[in-house]
């Protein structure tokens, strides 16, 4: 991760020194890059699609925000959808409905019936939601998600692929699945699996990408054949100053190989969340109090895990920096902690920072991803704002 540029001692995102923004919208504000949030899907496209054709369903509950998903429609994305709050916002961003898929876990018979009247496909998570699915429309085309055995993520909270999982097929269940689904008169296009969210490695995607072609082929003897295979999403970016990028290149080619050398599938879905959107978005925040508490000091902002709950909810790291003292020599290690009231509401433990004051622009970083969209309303304080330059 590479830092921003300083003008006049204040830092500058998208163009615009932060301390406009902020005076200008209020904090805390989410500010979104798009120039960045184009780079971003345009580097993961190229990567795969010097490959094989390649469609990236952007995760939308990484960020569900209108203006960033119409940028992306623009950009010709589909959209992985897990609700029909997030299917009925794509279609709004305009996003036609053959470039979505509903992949949910535990869907209602209500849910399932909305998505298909929207002309919406199910990507099917368990034999309970086929049989069910079968009697609400039969017609509405179909993939399954499967359960690799295999994990990744930043945290063990976001891992979604290992053994025993609440999310997919498990794996002894699969060939039976499709056989059934195909007994029903489904038109089957295609499999999926997601390892979970935020890892860095490689090897992992290519395990689980090795289950998928294992079951290609298997399902393709019993007369199956797909037309695409889904790796989901997962792809982890560096939080840490100085911490480098998974490879693309590295993970386009390999995963790529798995699938031409092994398969006939000539379609590969993707579906980023937070590659593409994290590190395009800060989060504004300013320093309303300061306190010395004997063994800790504080800069108290008014951003807590209202705003931004992944610190709170996974232990998650965000770099921070005071955005009007950008490039000042740090004085001591500080709290950065919000209004919210418990004890467990921080933003950043133990960070080395210039002597705050009230009224100091605390910035973010890296906030773009599961910020704004995993935000609440908690103590009754008001949902913020989000801004795109
Ligand atoms: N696809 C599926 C099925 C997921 O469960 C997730 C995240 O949990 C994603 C895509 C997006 O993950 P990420 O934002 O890490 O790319």
């Amino acid at each position: 991760m590479k830092d921003y540029e300083s003008k006049n001692g204040v830092m500058m995102f998208a163009g615009m020194p932060v301390t406009d923004i902020a005076d200008r919208f209020g904090t805390p504000v989410y500010v979104t890059d798009e120039q960045r949030l184009r780079e971003n899907y345009r580097n993961l496209y190229n990567a795969f699609s010097q490959y094989i054709d390649t469609k990236i369903h952007y995760a939308c509950k990484a960020n569900t925000s209108l203006a960033i998903l119409s940028v992306l429609a623009q950009e010709g994305s589909g959209i992985d959808a897990v609700s029909i709050g997030e299917v009925m916002t794509a279609l709004k961003a305009g996003i036609p409905p053959e470039d979505i898929m509903y992949t949910g876990v535990n869907v209602s018979d209500a849910e399932m019936k909305a998505v298909t009247d929207q002309g919406v496909m199910i990507n099917v998570d368990s034999v309970s939601q086929l049989e069910r699915l079968a009697k609400i429309n039969k017609k509405i085309p179909i993939s399954f998600r499967i359960t690799p055995e295999v994990g990744s993520g930043h945290s063990d909270k976001v891992v979604t692929g290992k053994k025993g999982s609440k999310f997919g097929i498990p794996k002894a269940d699969v060939i039976k699945t499709y056989v059934r689904a195909k007994k029903l008169g489904f038109d089957i296009k295609g499999i999926h699996a997601d390892i979970g969210s935020g890892g860095q490695t490689v090897q992992p995607f290519l395990d689980a990408m090795d289950v998928l072609t294992d079951t290609v082929n298997e399902l393709k003897e019993l007369g199956i054949d797909l037309e695409f295979i889904d790796m989901g999403g997962g792809i982890g970016v560096p939080y840490k100053m100085n911490e480098d990028e998974m490879d693309l290149n590295e993970l386009a080619a390999g995963v790529t190989d798995i699938i031409l050398e092994n398969t006939d599938i000539k379609k590969l879905i993707i579906e980023p969340g937070r590659y593409i959107i994290c590190d395009s978005t800060v989060l504004l925040t300013r320093c309303v109090d300061v306190k010395d508490a004997d063994t800790k000091k504080y800069i108290g902002v008014d951003a807590g895990f209202n705003t931004l709950i992944r610190p709170a909810m996974y232990d998650s790291y965000h770099y921070v920096a005071i955005g009007n003292k950008f490039g000042k020599a740090a004085t001591a290690k500080y709290e950065v902690v919000g209004p919210i009231c418990e004890s467990g509401d921080y933003l950043a433990h133990d960070r080395a920072l210039p002597d705050p004051s009230e009224g100091d622009v605390v910035v973010v970083y890296n906030a773009g991803a599961y910020g704004f969209s995993m935000s609440s309303n908690y103590n009754s304080r008001p949902l913020c704002r989000e801004v795109l330059i």
